[in-house]
């Protein structure tokens, strides 16, 4: 049996309970060791064997849960965040299904809601955005000409980058020439929940200086919109005069 576990975005108490429990009794680990916070192993039993999918491919990631398996071992693949999010497990569960492995997948934090958590942001504020755009910059890893950040602009929602951090000249002019305003305010939040996160707010405009000032190139998210900025509506769920399911409103 393998499990997919988020590990949560990097402070090591918020891997949920289940991913901890499975953690520490996983026969086999293997974690993805660029952005896995490495303390998180110390959760691990004893005579626990240690892969980091940092230096392997997917075949031989796929070869050592084979090995696992024929020697009726249970392993724990550790993704970083949440793995549906830039996890790179269809692939895995694709193979694993040819090869009759069962598998499990379990939630964790992403980061993008650690970094919200770390600002004390909420992305979605009634009148100003109801939604949360989560997208890159195209990379080596291309994206669909039709998921350019230039028509996500044209929203003006709240948008979450994720692997875009060594691009921040070009993401800020393709958000610009979208639609949103130069002094639209950024939040950089660099290895949200980690011992040494760092955060950075800026505008549009400003957000390249401000990454190259600091020297962030990498794990680190952007976040763009108003949902950073004073003004929004206050919400209906708690306004007295709005009634609904649990509660009658004020006449
Ligand atoms: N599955 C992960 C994302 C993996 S993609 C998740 O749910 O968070 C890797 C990218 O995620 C990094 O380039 C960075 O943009 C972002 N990232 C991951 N952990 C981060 C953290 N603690 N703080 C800021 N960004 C992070």
């Amino acid at each position: 049996m393998l499990y997919f576990v988020g590990a949560g975005p990097g402070a090591v108490d918020l891997i949920t309970m289940r991913g901890h429990r499975l953690l520490t009794e996983a026969d086999v680990v293997i974690y993805a060791g660029s952005l896995v916070n490495p303390e998180l192993l110390n959760y691990c039993k004893e005579g626990c064997e240690k892969y980091n999918s940092a230096h392997m491919t997917l075949e031989e990631v796929i070869d050592a849960v084979k090995k696992a398996e024929s020697e009726n071992k249970m392993t724990v693949r550790l993704h970083t965040g949440d793995s549906s999010i830039y996890g790179a497990i269809r692939e895995q569960i694709d193979i694993l299904k040819t090869f009759n492995i069962k598998y499990e997948v379990v939630p964790g934090v992403s980061s993008f809601c650690g970094a919200a958590a770390s600002i004390g942001a909420e992305y979605t504020l009634p009148n100003i955005s109801q939604s949360v755009i989560i997208t890159r910059m195209e990379g080596r890893t291309p994206v669909p000409e039709r998921e350019s950040i230039k028509s996500f602009a044209a929203h003006k929602a709240t948008m979450v980058l994720f692997l875009s951090s060594g691009l921040t000249e070009e993401l800020s002019k393709e958000l610009i020439a979208g639609g949103y305003e130069p002094e639209t305010p950024v939040a950089v939040v660099y290895k949200a929940t980690w011992p040494d996160e760092k955060i950075f707010k800026c505008t549009i405009e400003t957000l390249p200086i401000v990454m190259k000032e600091n020297n962030i190139n990498k794990t680190a998210l952007i976040l763009v919109g108003n949902f950073l900025g004073n003004e929004y509506d206050r919400s209906e769920l708690y306004n007295p005069t709005f009634s609904h399911e649990f509660r009658k409103g004020i006449e």
